[in-house]
């Protein structure tokens, strides 16, 4: 599966349009790294971290640079990672894909592509330890959680992120969904006892109802709260249950910016997310950044996550458990 075609930042630009019409009409162990940034305010703000920074095959820039860039923006802490189906291409795929997207080829492919990723992450990691905390990790499919997982890479990392997809063309994302995911995750950390973080279930749901209603002719301005709302009565206490005082955390990234300047989804983002905030469920920030146009704007996930209930205290979690890991 190409991560091209599944692209985060593709995905943003898609529904930001969408929604912008509603608007308009309605308005590694990195043992290096020591604790002293982390001590100076013993908790980071939210826009100082970003715990979803896409940082290899698709990187725009040498490493050094792209975390600059997100060191000027103000980030302090960061999870660098990595789509890990992009290392299972044939080299010639490999060269195609990097051609068409005009991308250096950063990382051989296979298991050398994850030493060599994993092996800048670390060195990142020392050389800045005074001023950035940096962990490393994969973002992998959800839907691999269904079948064989390619275990030897997953190995490597601080942390493991799995992306959920917004499946178009079948059901959108929706609380027995992620509750299930949340309980096979439970059931992995047994084998694999890093944080893990279930990435942007929210947007997902969004971009699939925006992307039905269009497919149906549908004017989407007529979508309403409740087929935007993710959960059904009930699935938050459910899902809450399964993940309070875990290290397993849901995402809240930079596509909830778009999503939140439309009314109808803020509602319902409002509805789903406060209340699994408030029963103690943990969230992560991220950017999800994969390329230039994002990584050169600031960030401010201050501006929804306030509203939805996720604090700095609550974002930090993730932080202050690899730290502990330590
Ligand atoms: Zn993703
Ligand atoms: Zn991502």
């Amino acid at each position: 599966m190409s991560s091209r075609n599944t692209s985060p930042f593709a995905r943003l630009a898609a529904i930001s349009a969408a929604l912008g019409i509603l608007c308009v009409i309605g308005c590694a162990q990195s043992r290096t790294t020591n604790n002293k940034i982390m001590s100076e305010s013993s908790r980071f703000e939210l826009r100082q971290m970003d715990m979803h920074l896409h940082a290899g095959m698709e990187r725009p820039v040498p490493l050094d640079e792209w975390v600059d860039l997100a060191v000027a923006d103000g980030r302090k802490a960061l999870l660098l990672l990595d789509h890990i189906e992009l290392y299972r291409k044939t080299q010639a795929e490999y060269e195609a894909w990097a051609k068409e997207d005009g991308l250096p080829l950063w990382y051989p492919v296979g298991s050398a592509g994850h030493k060599a990723l994993m092996a800048d992450f670390d060195r990142v990691a020392k050389e800045r330890k005074d001023d950035l905390l940096v962990f490393k990790g994969w973002e992998i499919d959800s839907r691999e959680l269904d079948g064989d997982l390619e275990v030897e890479p997953m190995r490597m990392a601080d942390v493991l992120g799995w992306h959920i997809s917004p499946n178009n063309g079948g059901e959108a994302p929706n609380g027995q969904f992620l509750i299930r995911r949340a309980k096979q995750l439970k059931e992995l950390q047994k084998d694999f006892p890093v944080p893990m973080i279930l990435c942007h279930p929210f947007s997902m749901r969004i971009e699939n109802i925006v992307n039905t209603a269009q497919e149906q002719g549908r004017d989407i301005s007529k979508i309403t709260v409740k087929e935007y709302r993710f959960f059904q009565p009930g699935e938050q206490e459910q899902l809450a249950e399964i993940l309070r005082g875990t290290s397993i955390y849901v995402e809240i990234n930079r596509a909830y910016e778009g999503c939140w300047k439309n009314p109808v989804v803020r509602e319902a983002f409002l509805e789903d997310i406060r209340p699994l905030a408030e029963a103690g469920v943990q969230f992560t920030i991220g950017t999800d950044h994969h390329g230039l146009h994002g990584a050169q704007r600031p960030f401010h996930p201050e501006e929804y996550c306030s509203e939805l209930g996720v604090t700095p205290e609550n974002a930090n979690g993730i932080v202050r458990d690899l730290l502990a890991k330590r």
